[in-house]
């Protein structure tokens, strides 16, 4: 068996600090993510045409639980978060390599400190996770018609509404030049209720949530089937 060592081309800056609520899957949200390359790899030749495609593959290393190995059986959320799948028919991180794929919108290459960075949109990813490769997403090949993914359908997300406190509210108007997408990606993060999926028949759970999303502590809880954003603590000011 032929083996490689494999070194990642640069990291990539999300919203998400932590695990607990990134969506499961790309495009979900409307994530922001900042890839900055590695020196050793960078020149400016090898982004050349990416302007060209719209939508990209990223591969990237699950660095966060590269440590606890593969498990050959995972929970799979949409199976209710008891039930086990095998971890080659799931897209779980505890995977063989710990290697993971997303679709992501190409949201163009900028520059930020005299450092070109490439921006993409939709994000899954925890921040400063290693990014290992960057690939053009071809409709003509990588979109498939009638296909058949049996247990996951979209419509197995929640689609919760939204509500803010007063003082959530003006947090939000406080911090919104320098934080433009924050409202959106509250909304886009909670109304698929990250809780785990044993609690999602609880519409009256009693626990008070708390997800970091930028520099934000954002405290939440659910009341009559709804999210209520209860309080934003700005972590940093
Ligand atoms: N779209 C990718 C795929 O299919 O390979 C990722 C799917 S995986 C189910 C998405 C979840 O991985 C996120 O919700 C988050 O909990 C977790 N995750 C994201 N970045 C990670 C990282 N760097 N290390 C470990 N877990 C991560």
């Amino acid at each position: 068996m032929h083996h490689h060592n494999i070194t990642p081309i640069g990291e990539i800056q999300t919203p998400f600090k932590q695990k607990f609520a990134i969506p499961r899957q790309p495009n979900l949200a409307n994530a922001l993510g900042v890839i900055t390359f590695a020196d050793e790899f960078f020149h400016p030749d090898m982004l050349r045409g990416i302007e060209q495609f719209s939508h990209l593959w990223l591969v990237f290393i699950f660095h966060q639980t590269l440590q606890r190995g593969f498990k050959p059986l995972v929970k799979a959320p949409r199976l209710g978060g008891n039930a086990k799948t095998g971890v080659l028919a799931s897209r779980s991180s505890h995977r063989p390599n710990g290697l993971g794929l997303s679709v992501v919108k190409n949201d163009g290459i900028n520059d930020i400190n005299g450092k070109t960075v490439l921006q993409v949109r939709g994000v899954d990813l925890l921040h400063l996770t290693p990014i290992v490769d960057i690939k053009p997403y071809l409709p003509y090949a990588d979109r498939v018609e009638d296909t058949n993914d049996n247990l996951i359908r979209s419509d197995h997300i929640p689609m919760r509404e939204v509500h803010l406190s007063k003082n959530a509210d003006k947090v939000l108007r406080m911090v919104s030049p320098q934080y433009p997408d924050l409202h959106c990606l509250i909304i886009d993060v909670l109304r698929q209720d990250p809780r785990p999926a044993y609690k999602h028949v609880e519409d009256n759970d009693e626990k008070l949530y708390k997800v970091q999303l930028y520099e934000f502590d954002v405290c939440w809880k659910v009341a009559n089937g709804n999210i209520v954003v209860t309080d934003i603590i700005a972590l940093t000011l």
